[in-house]
């Protein structure tokens, strides 16, 4: 944590402000390793301020060592505080999760306490996200322990459906499996969908039951100490007909064309349109409406950017999901999706469900 602490610090400068508030929870637990689900980060380049409620005052001592704690209530008093302590004139804070409701309350709360030493607030997004963006060898291991419980409950759910059962029915036994092999919970909701749900991507499972030969996509991630994974494995119950193993077969390729070829120093842009070529060729570019991938981490959707035209440079020790899929009304979709770590010599699949 100290050095991500002199890593966030070196950027205060670039972004032009001398003081950062991070109130979003992930960047909190990265930048502190504090767990709780409420509380702030004051960082400028000498203090590093966890601010807390008295709920967590003991567990925020105890995980956040490189954190001064101090006990925070309803009126900003303890940043008013600290800002009188370091005279911070240029305060950022993280414009993509403050509300407008809160940044009010806080510019006036400050303007009431500080008056003409009030710092500017400054509007920031994604600074403690482009050090997340690396993982380190501890947080990879942590990614594959939820990668693996995925990964257990597809497999351990899969053989399981039968004709009948319903979409949401489904989607409970794989989020059972993943509780009983050491989930904290989903790290998002579980999509099933079969048949002609299957062409919506984001599909929420109905009570609609799976029927034989119908194309079933199931879209699943662990959280596991923090950390999520996200895999899709699209199956089907009973004899695949011709179009599913056409529409599969590309799907697929398109999947490996990427994972295979994809090395560090390609932009997020380009690996998409890796895969996208083969769908596209196949003659279903229409039929893939969604990026390719995206980072994942403490959040399930993170850095870097895996899409047309994404300028996000992937680099050694990033991780992302590659996720093609081809989704046609009235029938159903494909996808399929698997977590990788990019490597000096390309990507290395953390995912193993049987595809
Ligand atoms: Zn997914
Ligand atoms: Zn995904």
């Amino acid at each position: 944590m100290s050095t991500r602490l002199d890593k966030i610090r070196a950027l205060l400068p670039q972004k032009g402000i001398d003081a950062l508030l991070i109130s979003m929870p992930e960047n909190r637990r990265y930048m502190s390793g504090f767990t709780g689900s409420a509380g702030y980060l004051f960082i400028t380049d000498k203090s590093a301020i966890l601010g807390t409620d008295f709920r967590y005052t003991e567990q925020a001592a105890g995980q956040s060592p490189h954190f001064e704690v101090v006990r925070i209530s309803g009126n900003w008093s303890w940043l008013a505080d600290q800002i009188k302590d370091t005279g911070a004139t240029r305060l950022g804070f993280e414009s993509h999760h403050m509300t407008v409701q809160s940044y009010h309350a806080l510019s006036d709360a400050l303007g009431q306490q500080l008056e003409d030493t009030k710092p500017a607030l400054v509007a920031t997004s994604g600074i403690a996200e482009q050090l997340r963006v690396y993982k380190d060898a501890e947080e990879l291991a942590a990614l594959q322990n939820a990668v693996d419980v995925a990964d257990q409950a597809m497999e351990s759910v899969c053989p399981t459906i039968t004709v009948g059962m319903t979409e949401k029915e489904v989607a409970w036994r794989l989020e059972v499996a993943m509780r009983e092999r050491g989930a904290e919970g989903p790290s998002f909701d579980t999509i099933v969908a079969a048949g002609p749900n299957g062409a919506m991507p984001h599909h929420h499972p109905s009570d609609r039951p799976i029927q034989a030969g119908e194309p079933i996509v199931i879209d699943m991630g662990a959280k596991v100490d923090g950390y999520c994974s996200d895999i899709t494995r699209t199956v089907c119950v009973g004899e695949q007909d011709e179009m599913f193993r056409r529409i599969y077969d590309i799907v697929l390729g398109s999947q490996l064309t990427a994972i295979n070829i994809v090395k560090p120093g390609m932009t997020g842009g380009e690996c998409d349109e890796l895969s996208r070529t083969v769908i596209a060729e196949a003659g279903y570019g229409d039929n893939f409406g969604h990026s390719l991938g995206h980072g994942y981490g403490l959040a399930v959707h993170e850095y870097p950017r895996v899409g047309p035209k994404a300028e996000d440079i992937l680099e050694e020790g990033m991780v992302f999901t590659v996720e093609p899929g081809i989704y046609l009304s009235g029938w159903g979709g494909v996808r399929i999706e698997d977590d990788v770590v990019l490597e000096e010599s390309g990507a290395r699949v953390l995912s193993r469900s049987k595809k």
